[in-house]
């Protein structure tokens, strides 16, 4: 065909020069995904004559930058691959044996191609639909499942951030459950030492007294709660039911923190009589990654259950009364319960979880036994090996010995370091060696001779054959496990390379993810997570580093945070970045907590007033709680802007005692607010600070800047507008961008000093730098891009959002709107005009959107009863129309309801969503089949099936199961 229309015989040279061919925004035009063409026409739509025409109408004068971003433009895929591969080779990867929490592990490689590294799995968001989320949740439910077999407790969530702020969670838990007057939470002085500062920075402003000692101390102290650590830090397998004894005979609360591999063939901290159990779920096939992310799990008796934070996945039935899963009662606890919240974690480690829950799946009880007691044996080689030449170190141990060796420390350490091993210094005249499933008994002879010298006549399997014939290791027979664990079929079933590989298939299966349509979820912003942004994190040089590697070691690594807090910087106009948060509710915490240090630093330590709009976040009121603030709400008037009036006026009424205002730009209600410099400046003036919540930087990159504005500190959610892909409910990452008078206030880190910061303000994270194996993903993303690529991306994303507005109009309406009738990168339809006339609700037409090949928008957030639309830069016009088409048909259908037409009860939208097995089984319904399942021609030609029917919510949380379906009958 094109041929014909080609000139025959024709001449002439391509006019382009060299560097026009060369394409350098090639990224750019494949992150966005609107076409000139499409800009074109969508910009009719809008009523504006160009991108820069609707940014001058949508965007106050008061916060617009003139300037383009000051750092480089765009490079391509090949440039900046090969320029970070540059910046890794700069780490040092060295063998770990440090463990503290983090150790190598083998991940399967089908679970490594097929998860993790599969936009199936990563690019799917957190399952609130449940019926087009059913194939995680049922992970997830394993997960839960794996943690309540290893750690004996009754139910488990489906992760935390990680394990020290997991620990620090416990102890609030341990305070609210427990009756007792006692302020004082003690932690044995032989827990991991990130996680004993975690809790202390936790503990200050709950106004708890800690108390480290060795747990003999217990009985000469009064405490509401206990944590210990098991196997302990230093490797020992401590007693803890006796110290557990103690702390009941005192009516104190016990959490443990536990390793899940060491609990495959000990004694159950459960059985052992603890309340809580938790601990890091990274070894079980997650790689270390420099700190993260990693899935830390959390596990409780049966009585704590209304109390656990965190999301608990749990089993009810769909409108067929067959078994469906779903997130149980905590799902919104923030929204609902705003400061009451049990806790601020939102985003959390889902797509490690399930890492992790299929390394169980794959390997089975009998593979995980053999790991485990492999493991187990090598160490117990290596304990008996030094001890013949005279080197002791603990008696009792899983996988980690801490040898006594004098004065030889430094000589051992450095000798290690030239053999490329790295192991734990702990005091002046000891080291820690930690093993772990990678270990080779070649490993262990290398051991040998970094500790002995090379002629210490030592033989592995000679060794081996002695341990075999005497049964001495470092468990004793006591502290063996006897129960089963895994026995559940679904850990017994996929242990052949096809059958996982089917099974991973099966679940990714029945997941509505990126790969399938867009995900318009206001504030989440779900825009492209590209190949070459998701390459790095498993490079080996990135996701083989401990976090506590030797500095010199993981330059790379700070190099590559070094450049990106500079652009993070230069993007928000903030004089420093902190990369510790795990998350946006963390940043929140985190920014906070540097307010109150800041302003405690000036002698204003008593402020404690936090201003929030009605219409925030329900992480804001939560993270501001656990900062001892007291809340104020501030009104929003009829348009969804904050009242200045009323803000006024709050502020003047508790001026002496202001401490902060948390507010999200633009608003959550999608609104440029016109008045947010007055807004800062109010609060200024009366002595405060401004946190502004960067859920949605995406409206502001390259066109405005929150330090420009006069704020003073925000969260960065990089899991929204910086690439990383949600993974189903986590990874994410919060890092807080300051002005210059909070920096010195930011978080540190006592084992790794945080590079370059002056702060001696505690850890918020379990690793100085939150999870620096997915900032790769954030730090290429904004390199692909370039200052240009970043700005029209914005502008793309505030593009769509006002093309949805106006073609949505026509049919629903939209609650608020900002100057010049334009909205930001998001818009709300109102529901409840349509609920009111016509009785369907917003979770019909969330339900119904299935059918058309849709995830739902956001529901109920800001505002209950209405739709929040994001469709971020990287949708194409063709996407965003067939949006539109659902939303206009499924219009259409209300009109029917409405009318009689079709009964209230026998609807497409009732009955949404439809499935396979709905067409299939007798119809006799008032619509046809064809319009319950192919209402469109896209559906028709490609058709995501929803794997269940309507869950039903209520009969899950009245009937609460978390564990796996049938799981009591495998038991004992
Ligand atoms: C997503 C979000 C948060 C919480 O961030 P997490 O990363 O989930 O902890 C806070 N505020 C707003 C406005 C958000 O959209």
């Amino acid at each position: 065909m094109r041929q014909t229309s080609l000139k025959r015989g024709n001449p002439k040279v391509e006019k382009r020069t060299l560097s026009e061919l060369e394409q350098k925004h090639d990224f750019t035009r494949r992150h966005i995904g609107l076409s000139p063409d499409d800009q074109q026409a969508m910009l009719e739509v809008v009523g504006a004559s160009s991108l820069d025409d609707l940014i001058q109408q949508t965007l106050p004068g008061s916060i617009r930058l003139d300037d383009a971003l000051s750092m480089d433009d765009s490079q391509t895929e090949v440039e900046a691959l090969s320029y970070l591969k540059s910046l890794a080779s700069k780490n040092k990867v060295h063998k770990s044996y440090i463990g503290m929490g983090y150790h190598n592990t083998l991940v399967p490689n089908v679970i490594l191609r097929n998860v993790l590294e599969n936009p199936g799995w990563y690019t799917a968001y957190t399952p609130y639909q449940p019926e087009i989320a059913q194939g995680r949740l049922e992970s997830l439910l394993n997960f839960q499942q794996m943690v309540m077999d290893l750690t004996g407790m009754d139910l488990a969530n489906a992760s935390l951030l990680d394990e020290a702020t997991a620990a620090a969670e416990a102890m609030t838990l341990c305070k609210r459950s427990n009756r007792k007057k006692s302020n004082t939470f003690f932690i044995a002085d032989d827990v991991h030492p990130q996680t004993i500062e975690v809790i202390k920075t936790r503990a200050e402003y709950f106004g708890f007294e800690i108390v480290v000692a060795n747990p003999s101390e217990l009985a000469n102290h009064d405490v509401f709660g206990v944590q210990l650590q098991y196997p302990s830090t230093y490797g020992d397998i401590t007693d803890i039911k006796s110290i557990i004894d103690a702390a009941k005979s005192q009516n104190a609360m016990v959490s443990v923190a536990a390793d899940p591999m060491a609990l495959v063939l000990l004694k159950s901290p459960g059985e052992l009589g603890a309340d809580v159990v938790l601990g890091s779920a990274q070894r079980l096939g997650v790689p270390m990654g420099f700190g993260g992310p990693h899935a830390a799990f959390f596990a409780s008796s049966d009585k704590l259950k209304r109390s656990v934070p965190g999301r608990i996945i749990g089993v009810s039935v769909d409108a067929r009364g067959n078994q469906a899963l779903r997130m149980a009662m905590q799902t919104r606890e923030q929204h609902i319960r705003r400061d009451k919240a049990t806790s601020n974690i939102c985003t959390a480690q889902a797509l490690l979880a399930n890492m992790a829950a299929m390394y169980a799946v794959y390997h089975g009880p009998e593979g995980l036994k053999a790991i485990a007691e492999r493991i187990h044996r090598l160490a117990a080689i290596l304990a008996t090996g030094l001890a013949e030449k005279g080197m002791s170190g603990n008696s009792t141990y899983f996988d980690t010995v801490t040898f006594n060796v004098g004065q030889q420390q430094a000589a051992i350490y450095q000798r290690a370091l030239d053999h490329g091993c790295n192991l734990r210094k702990v005091g002046e005249n000891q080291l820690g060696v930690s093993l772990d499933e990678s270990t080779t008994a070649a490993d262990v002879a290398q051991l040998f001779d970094i500790f002995l010298g090379s002629d210490h006549g030592l033989d592995v399997s000679a060794i081996d054959a002695r341990i075999v014939a005497s049964g001495d290791t470092g468990i004793r027979g006591e502290m063996r496990r006897q129960d089963a664990i895994l026995s559940h079929p679904v850990f017994n079933r996929y242990h052949s390379e096809t059958d996982m590989l089917r099974y991973l298939k099966k679940l990714e299966n029945k997941d509505y993810s990126l790969t399938h349509g867009m995900i318009p979820l206001g504030s989440c912003t779900m825009k492209l997570n590209a190949t070459a942004q998701m390459i790095p994190v498993t490079w080996p040089e990135f996701a083989n580093i401990h976090p506590f590697a030797p500095k010199d070691q993981t330059t790379g690594y700070l190099e590559m945070f070094t450049e990106l807090q500079t652009m993070l910087e230069e993007i928000t106009g903030y004089d420093a970045v902190s990369l510790q948060p795990n998350s946006g509710a963390s940043g929140e915490y985190a920014g906070l907590l540097a307010i109150r240090k800041y302003q405690e630093s000036i002698g204003q330590g008593h402020r404690n007033i936090c201003l929030i709009p009605s219409s925030a976040h329900g992480t804001n009121p939560a993270s501001a709680a656990m900062m001892n603030m007291k809340i104020v709400i501030v009104e929003c008037d009829e348009k969804g802007n904050v009242d200045v009036e009323d803000l006024r006026a709050k502020a003047q009424e508790h001026s002496a005692d202001l401490s902060t205002l948390m507010i999200t730009y633009p608003s959550t209600h999608g609104v440029y607010e016109e008045e947010i410099v007055e807004i800062c400046d109010i609060i200024h003036q009366h002595g405060g600070q401004v946190y502004m919540d960067g859920a949605n930087m995406n409206a502001q990159v390259g066109l405005a800047k929150p330090g420009l504005m006069g704020s003073d500190v925000s969260h960065l959610n990089l899991h929204k507008t910086f690439a990383i892909p949600h993974g189903g409910g986590g990874p994410g990452m919060g890092p807080i961008g300051v002005k210059s008078h909070l920096a010195p206030f930011l978080p540190n880190h006592g084992v790794t000093p945080v590079n370059g910061l002056e702060s001696d303000v505690g850890a918020v994270s379990a690793s100085p730098y939150g999870s620096g194996a997915i900032l790769p993903i954030s730090y290429m993303y904004i390199r692909l891009l370039g200052k240009s690529g970043l700005k029209a991306s914005t502008q793309n994303a505030i593009l769509g959002a006002n093309y949805l507005t106006e073609k949505l109009a026509e049919h629903y309406p939209i609650l608020y709107r900002g100057r010049n009738n334009k909205v930001a990168h998001e818009c709300i339809v109102d529901i409840r005009p349509i609920k009111e006339a016509s009785g369907v609700t917003e979770e019909d037409i969330a339900k119904r959107l299935m059918d058309y090949g849709f995830h739902a928008p956001t529901m109920s957030f800001p505002v209950a009863g209405t739709l929040m639309i994001e469709p971020t830069e990287s949708e194409s016009k063709v996407e965003l129309d067939r949006f539109i088409e659902a939303m206009v048909m499924v219009r259409q259908e209300i009109a029917k309801v409405q009318s009689g037409e079709w009964p209230a009860e026998d609807n497409p939208l009732h009955h949404a969503p439809h499935t396979m097995v709905d067409i299939t089984a007798e119809w006799n319904r008032a619509y046809s089949r064809d319009e319950a399942v192919f209402p469109t021609a896209s559906t028709r030609d490609s058709k995501f099936w929803p794997a269940v029917n309507r869950v039903d919510n209520v009969y899950g949380d009245r009937n609460f199961i978390c564990s796996c379906p049938g799981v009591e009958a495998y038991r004992d």
